[in-house]
């Protein structure tokens, strides 16, 4: 009995680092947050049905972390009954359980959508056997498109990180940051500054990715003005903020990433990541979700008037599990509030939805499996 408790102690001290960072896992809330009182509402734009093409040249892939279908309507409510997503006419269910789980996380949810492999709960872009497997953006780059990654979580954190690295755990934040030198990735924008910087093997991946060629920036104001090249964007030392600290960070960084990304003729991937949803959903607050909602939708308007304006850009708007169990419990769609109830901090195991918009939508209706919605972009963007 004695000699497993060095092994017990070393096992909880491995535990207790591995969340230390992610403290929103532990985001306690009153009961006054959990109503939404109402807001600033915006004005939603319908935008056409008509594509040019039968399959598209780019996908801009917006993923809403932990954001079910109650999220989705909080936001609708809050925004007084209309939503950008309103403008995706096909839609469907995502079944979002891991290979080892039926819940999943946000590492095997995203390399579920990533790779097409359903991995165990942790797991980054590797698959049950901690075998690398490649990214839609990692093949779309082979193809010679382009492809960004926005977050405005860490742009190490889970779900950006399944779309560019390969590592046995989500935690492996610096290993993580290093993968982004593997690639030959166009365009990121999100936080996690200090994953680049401030290394236990002394690397400064900064000057690193400058002397290959990118342009670095911080500063929103100087982001937004990018038009071209290749841009690594790091806008925080850890995550972005909540709305509040990094304002229209999310949508701006969206609109920029299009912008570089959209000068590469064959086309492009850009994967997009309201990523606090998920922490709302965490604390158990509406506020909090509503408020990252709205933004998210702000964001996906935005994906939304360059798809529609191209014609050739498929949109797609989806998340990688549920967070909170989320019910309304009340609320006004004429006021714009919204009362919830959270039957747990943590993720959920029901399906997801996802929302379709441009050339090749029709492929998302009904209920399939996150690896499915790899399969279908694959399939669209890559042609096997
Ligand atoms: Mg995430
Ligand atoms: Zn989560």
């Amino acid at each position: 009995m004695i000699h497993k408790l060095p092994i017990l102690i070393i096992a909880l001290a491995f535990s207790f680092s591995t969340f230390a960072q992610d403290s929103y896992l532990d985001a306690k809330t009153d009961d006054k947050e959990k109503t939404y009182l109402g807001g600033k509402t915006y004005e939603v734009k319908t935008f056409t049905q008509d594509f040019k093409s039968k399959k598209p040249k780019n996908i801009i892939l917006l993923i809403g972390d932990g954001m079910g279908v109650t999220h989705v309507f909080s936001g609708l409510t809050a925004n007084k009954g209309r939503l950008f997503l309103e403008n995706c006419k096909h839609i469907g269910f995502s079944k979002t359980q891991s290979a080892d789980n039926y819940i999943t996380d946000s590492a095997a949810g995203g390399t579920a959508l990533s790779t097409g492999v359903r991995t165990y709960n942790g797991a980054i872009g590797v698959n049950s056997d901690t075998i690398s497997i490649k990214s839609i953006l990692e093949e779309a780059e082979e193809n010679g498109l382009a492809t960004g990654l926005v977050s405005t979580s860490t742009i190490t954190h889970a779900t950006p990180a399944s779309f560019i690295a390969h590592q046995p755990q989500r935690n492996m934040y610096e290993e993580i940051a290093a993968d982004f030198l593997k690639t030959d990735i166009d365009v990121f924008i999100g936080g996690g500054k200090t994953h680049f910087t401030e290394r236990k093997d002394g690397r400064n991946l900064v000057e690193e990715l400058v002397k290959k060629g990118y342009r670095f920036e911080e500063d929103l104001d100087k982001i937004k003005k990018v038009k071209k090249g290749k841009l690594a964007a790091l806008t925080a030392d850890g995550d972005a903020g909540r709305l509040t600290d990094r304002g229209e960070m999310l949508p701006i960084a969206t609109k920029t990433a299009i912008n570089i990304l959209s000068n590469n003729k064959k086309g492009f991937f850009l994967m997009v990541e309201g990523s606090q949803i998920d922490w709302g959903g965490h604390a158990s607050s509406t506020i909090y979700i509503v408020e990252d909602m709205l933004d998210f939708d702000k964001t996906i308007g935005k994906a939304l008037e360059f798809a529609a304006k191209d014609g050739e850009t498929l949109v797609l708007v989806t998340a990688d599990h549920e967070t909170g169990g989320m019910a309304i419990t009340g609320g006004s769609i004429k006021d714009g509030t919204v009362k919830a109830g959270y039957p747990t901090g943590g993720h959920t195991a029901v399906m997801v939805p996802i929302f379709a918009y441009g050339p090749g939508a029709e492929e998302f209706i009904g209920i399939m499996k996150n690896t499915d919605i790899h399969a279908k972009m694959k399939k669209l963007l890559l042609g096997n």
